[in-house]
């Protein structure tokens, strides 16, 4: 058993101290009335996405009564002690990407045991909040459109992400038992962020009961394919008229662009060579980069119009995960 179990605990005054002081995964019950079911709450799956534990831990400093009894898990802890905080510890894999087939190491091992007691609780709900490395505003991830889901979103935003994508997720692993939202806040160590998740979070933990469907329209975008950098490539981001050392230089200020449309021809960056630099996989996994992208004279420009989400401009995150992801309208 590697997820500590607490029971309404009141945290030390600093999220740092009360780190420090977790044993390491946990998961806190807060109590409501047994005879109805729960609401479950994920936190800190990436050790470097700190709003949704900064909310909790807000939540249960100021005392607030829940309409439900929830629980609460608390994923990445030891990453989140890292300084800085990493998104997983170096050399495991990356824990929301363990829940569909779990891995044969310690993150698949947490994110099986984690399934289990989920399982077991049988929660009317679950929600998995998370921030973007890059400028973003808050938006929910959905793997279905259910109205319920919808509902879920809209606790914390207006705005959504359906992911068509098979990433091994901890919502894709629970949706068929709940609705299963994630809530992507916005820019990590945003104090807009944080409030979000705060305010989001005290919505749904005190609704006397869960709406079947959203109160407004939530505008829905489609998840088409996801940028990821081609084997081999090295990068750097760069602002103009910079020297750049790498096989890819990609304009600095591409995060801009999150939730915008990138107009056809626009200059993205610069390459060595005549291959794509960049992989846009689709939900079958084929690489559709070169629908989206071309290069001409050693320049990466755009070769029709698309809208990308969850840019980031930090190599780390690019090398470890991805780009970004471009998304459509969804019509619901
Ligand atoms: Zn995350």
């Amino acid at each position: 058993m590697s997820i500590a179990i607490l029971h309404a605990p009141t945290p030390p005054d600093s999220v740092e101290t009360w780190l420090a002081e977790l044993r390491g995964p946990s998961l806190l019950w807060l109590p409501g009335p047994e005879e109805l079911p729960a609401r479950a709450l994920s936190v800190l799956l990436h050790g470097n996405e700190p709003s949704g534990i900064n909310a909790l831990h807000r939540y249960l400093q100021e005392g607030r009564t829940p309409a439900r009894r929830a629980m609460c898990f608390i994923g990445a802890v030891e990453a989140a002690r890292t300084l800085p905080p990493s998104r997983v510890v170096a050399g495991r894999n990356d824990l929301n990407r363990c829940f569909v087939q779990p891995p044969d190491d310690a993150n698949g091992a947490l994110a099986s045991e984690l399934l289990d007691l989920l399982r077991r609780a049988d929660p009317e709900a679950l929600i998995d909040v998370h921030n973007n490395s890059g400028h973003n505003p808050a938006y929910g991830v959905l793997v279905d459109t259910r109205p319920a889901s919808l509902a879920l979103v809209e606790f914390f935003t207006a705005r959504a992400v359906l992911n068509q994508l098979h990433l091994g997720t901890l919502i894709e692993a629970q949706v068929d038992r709940c609705p299963s939202v994630v809530i992507e806040c916005g820019q990590a160590g945003a104090p807009q962020a944080d409030e979000v998740a705060y305010r989001g979070l005290c919505a749904y933990l005190e609704a006397e009961e869960l709406p079947a469907a959203p109160t407004q329209a939530v505008q829905v975008y489609r998840n088409s394919v996801r940028f990821e950098l081609a084997a081999g490539v090295s990068l750097a981001f760069v602002r103009a008229g910079q020297s750049r050392s790498t096989s890819l230089a990609l304009r600095a200020d591409l995060e801009a662009f999150n939730f915008q449309c990138v107009p056809r021809g626009e200059v993205l960056g610069w390459c060595e060579g005549e291959s794509l630099p960049l992989i846009a996989r689709d939900q079958s996994g084929d690489d559709r980069a070169s629908d989206y992208l071309y290069v001409e004279a050693g320049t990466l420009c755009a070769k029709r119009e698309f809208t990308p989400i969850m840019m980031s401009t930090r190599p780390e995150v690019v090398i470890n995960d991805c780009l970004c992801y471009l998304v459509d309208e969804h019509p619901l």
